[in-house]
C-alpha cells in the first residue's frame, strides 16, 4: 500500500519522501486513515515500527485542514524520557518541513524560561514529559483550552514511572472534546484502565506480538563469570564488526565504570543516565548518532524510544530486570528492518533469568564462546559484585506474551534497587516506580 492511499496530502507526502519512506510499516497503514477519520486510537506496537510517523502523519494531515482558532496549542504529545521528546521532536520537525508548524518542548533538567517564552509566544504542538509541563500548567504558562489532539507515547513507560497522577491532572484541565491516540508496547489491565479513562470509543491497532523482538535481531547470550565480563566486553569490541555498539549497565555506578574501563582502552565511550546534566546526555546521544563515539553505555533510561540508526549490537552488560527490558534494550538495533545482533552476558546465577527469558520470547537464545578468551582467568583483585536478588517478571511467569499485571514477587527482593531509582524527581529522569507492588525491585 503506498502512502498516498492514505489521504495525507501533497506537502506531508513530499516530507515522507525526503525521509526516504517508501511505505507504510503495519502500524501506519493501520491507523493513519483511523485517525485521520477522527477516532480515538490505542496503538499497540514493537518497537521501531514506526509508531511516531503512524500518530504524527495523520494530525498534521488534520491540522492543516482545520482552521487554527487564535494562537492556541493544538497539540499536546506526553512521553516518558526527555530522550523520546527530543526524538519525537525530530520526527515531528522532519514531517512538517514543508507546514507552518510551530514546536515546543518541556522538559526537566534544563531551564524552564525559554519553555514559559515559547508557550506565551504561541506553539502549536507540544512535546512534554508530564512532570515540567504539571508544573507550568499549574503555574497557569499555556492556554490549554484549544487542544485537539492528545498523544500518550509509551504509555505503559509512563505508568511504570509514576507519571499517572501528573497526567490525570494535565488530561483534567484540557477540553474533553478532543482526539486521543495512546501507544504502548503492552496492553495491560492498567493500560486499560488508563483507556477507558482519556479515550473515547477508541479503536484498537495492533501490531505484532510485545513479547516478539524484531524479527531481524540476532540474539546470542555469552555464559561469563561475573569477574571476566569488562574482560569480555573489551575483547568483543576489538572485534572489526562490533561497529556501533549500545551497552547496558544496570546501574549509573556501573555505566561510569565500564565508560572508563573502556576509554583506558582507547574505545571512544559516551554514557547515557540520569546522573548526567541534560546537556551532558544530549551531547552523549548526539556524539553517538553522529558516529563520534562508536560505543554509549545507558541504563535503562535509552531502553524505550531512542532511535539511533546503525546500532549494530546491544549488549546487555547486566541481565535486564525484567523480560520486558529485555525486548526494548534489543529493539534499539535492527529498527526499521535493518539488521542488528543483541548479545546477553549471563553469569553463573543468571541462568534462571535466562531460561524465564527464554520463555517469555519464545526461543531459545544460542549460547556463544569467543574464541580465545580466557574463561578461567582468576579474578582480578577488586570486590566482588554483591550478589542479585530474585528477578521480577512483569506479565507472569515467562508466559510468551504474559500480560498479566505486575503484582506479585516484587516483596522480598534483596539488593540496591533500580538504577536511577529517585533522581530526576519523575521530571522526565529515570524517575519514579509506582508504588505499590511494582513489580520490580523498589
Ligand atoms: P519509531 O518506531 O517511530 O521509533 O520508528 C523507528 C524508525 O523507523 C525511525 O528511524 C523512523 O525514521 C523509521 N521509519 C518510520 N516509518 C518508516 C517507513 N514507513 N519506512 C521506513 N522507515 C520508517
Amino acid at each position: 500500500m503506498p502512502f498516498q492511499s492514505l489521504g495525507l496530502e501533497p506537502r506531508i507526502l513530499a516530507a515522507i519522501k525526503d525521509a526516504g519512506y517508501t511505505e507504510p510499516t503495519p502500524i501506519q497503514a493501520a491507523a493513519i486513515p483511523k485517525i485521520i477519520a477522527g477516532t480515538d486510537v490505542i496503538g499497540v506496537a514493537q518497537t521501531g515500527t514506526g509508531k511516531t510517523a503512524a500518530f504524527v502523519l495523520p494530525m498534521l494531515q488534520l491540522l492543516s485542514h482545520r482552521e487554527a482558532k487564535g494562537r492556541r496549542i493544538r497539540v499536546l504529545v506526553l512521553a516518558p524520557t526527555r530522550e523520546l521528546v527530543a526524538q519525537i521532536e525530530e520526527n515531528v520537525r522532519a514531517y512538517a518541513k514543508h507546514l507552518p508548524l510551530r514546536v515546543a518542548l518541556i522538559f526537566g533538567g534544563v531551564g524552564e524560561r525559554p519553555q514559559v517564552e515559547a508557550l506565551r509566544d504561541g506553539v502549536e504542538l507540544i512535546i512534554a514529559c508530564p512532570g515540567r509541563l504539571l508544573d507550568l500548567m499549574e503555574r497557569r504558562h499555556g492556554d490549554f483550552t484549544g487542544i485537539e489532539f492528545l498523544v500518550l507515547d509509551e504509555a505503559d513507560r509512563m505508568l511504570d514511572m509514576g507519571f499517572i497522577p501528573a497526567i490525570r491532572r494535565i488530561v483534567r484541565a484540557l477540553p474533553k472534546k478532543r482526539q486521543t491516540l495512546l501507544f504502548s508496547a503492552t496492553l495491560s489491565p492498567e493500560i486499560e484502565i488508563l483507556t477507558r479513562e482519556f479515550l473515547h470509543q477508541p479503536v484498537t491497532v495492533q501490531v505484532g506480538r510485545r513479547s516478539n523482538p524484531a524479527e531481524t535481531v540476532t540474539q546470542v547470550a555469552y555464559e561469563v563469570p561475573r569477574h571476566l565480563k569488562l574482560a569480555l566486553l573489551v575483547a568483543l569490541l576489538e572485534k572489526p564488526d562490533f561497529d556501533t555498539v549500545l551497552i547496558f549497565s544496570r546501574t549509573k555506578h556501573g555505566a561510569d565504570r565500564i565508560a572508563r574501563k573502556l576509554e583506558s582502552c582507547k574505545i571512544t565511550t559516551a554514557t547515557l543516565h540520569s546522573n548526567k546534566s541534560q546537556n551532558h546526555r544530549l551531547r552523549s546521544l548526539k556524539a553517538f548518532k553522529a558516529g563520534e563515539v562508536r560505543v554509549l553505555v545507558a541504563t535503562d533510561i535509552a531502553a524505550r524510544g531512542i532511535d539511533v540508526t546503525g546500532i549494530s549490537h546491544v549488549v546487555n552488560y547486566d541481565f535486564p530486570m525484567t523480560n520486558e527490558d529485555y525486548v526494548h534494550r534489543i529493539g534499539r538495533t535492527g529498527r526499521a528492518n535493518a539488521v542488528g545482533d543483541a548479545i546477553s552476558f549471563v553469569c553463573p546465577d543468571e541462568h534462571g533469568d535466562l531460561r524465564s527469558l527464554e520463555r517469555f520470547i519464545g526461543r531459545g537464545l544460542p549460547r556463544k564462546r569467543l574464541e580465545g578468551f580466557d574463561y578461567t582467568a582468576a579474578a582480578p583483585p577488586e570486590p566482588p559484585a554483591p550478589p542479585r536478588g530474585p528477578r521480577p517478571q512483569r506479565g507472569g511467569q515467562g508466559r510468551p506474551g504474559g500480560q498479566g499485571g505486575r503484582g506479585g514477587n516484587a516483596g522480598g527482593s534483596r539488593g540496591g534497587g533500580r538504577p536511577g531509582g529517585g533522581s530526576g524527581g519523575g521530571r522526565g529522569g529515570e524517575g519514579r516506580r509506582s508504588g505499590g507492588g511494582g513489580g520490580r525491585r523498589p
